[in-house]
């Protein structure tokens, strides 16, 4: 499968038209923002850690009954997905107080939560992704009611898997984001990328960060926290 017209450009990834309507080709970049795109920088690696760590996690996601936008990788930057409409909703999973639930709410990082907690944003750069409630997304026909359902189950599912594959490799889930899709016959799915980018990934013994709050925060050693991320995964995998 080649490359055609490219379609999208995103922050971390370009996105390609194949031969094939219902497939893409994603190519991830080095490229790093932050702060709905104030911070901008490169991680040098980036691309290629995310795209094959992304594809890993997926592929394991699919076998546990998670289905995903995932087809093939291609190469180290490149990948072939099902195409999707992106519902316009940003799925965050938390289960330690960090970033914004911190910030908003006034616990102090790395508070272990009793249960995982679940919020949607609005996808919306210029309203720089507001919190929104599920009766606000079905209100305003981002999603459906059996929709919003289905992403919960799923989300928490991810849940459930990441953070018992993350334990073993010593290395805690703090938190993360999701993208789900529709495939053309409405079928939801899992789509986007689940990477350092997107998570919080802490070493389970000595709490390091290892994923792009490095970045984000200024903390240095952002690129070998994404190499020793990727080496924990691959010595897991
Ligand atoms: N996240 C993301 N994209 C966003 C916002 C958040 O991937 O646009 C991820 C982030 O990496 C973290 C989780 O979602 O793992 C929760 O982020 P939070 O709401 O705390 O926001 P932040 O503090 O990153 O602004």
């Amino acid at each position: 499968m080649t490359r055609g017209e490219q379609l999208y450009e995103g922050k971390a990834k370009k996105v390609y038209r194949t031969d094939d309507p219902e497939l893409l080709i994603v190519s991830y970049k080095d490229d790093a923002t932050a702060f709905n795109g104030l911070k901008k920088g490169t991680i040098v690696g980036k691309g290629v850690i995310n795209n094959q760590m992304s594809n890993q996690l997926m592929k394991r996601l699919e076998k546990a009954g998670v289905p995903t936008h995932f087809v093939e990788e291609l190469s180290e930057r490149d990948t072939l997905v099902r195409r999707v409409s992106i519902v316009p909703l940003e799925v965050i999973i938390r289960n330690i107080a960090a970033g914004s639930f911190s910030k908003r709410y006034g616990v102090e990082e790395g508070v272990v939560f009793s249960a995982p907690t679940i919020e949607f944003s609005y996808k919306n750069d210029e309203l720089g992704d507001p919190l929104m409630n599920a009766y606000h997304a079905i209100a305003m026909n981002l999603a459906t009611r059996e929709e919003i359902e289905t992403i919960k189950k799923y989300a928490f599912a991810v849940n459930d898997f990441l953070k018992a594959f993350w334990l073993e490799a010593g290395v805690t889930l703090v938190d993360f984001k999701l993208e789900f899709g529709r495939l053309s016959d409405g079928t939801i799915v899992l789509a986007d990328e689940i990477s350092p980018d997107t998570c919080r990934l802490w070493d389970s013994k000595t709490h390091e960060k290892l994923d792009k709050d490095r970045f984000r925060r200024d903390l240095g050693g952002v690129e070998d926290a994404y190499q020793e991320i990727m080496r924990r995964l691959k010595e897991h995998a």
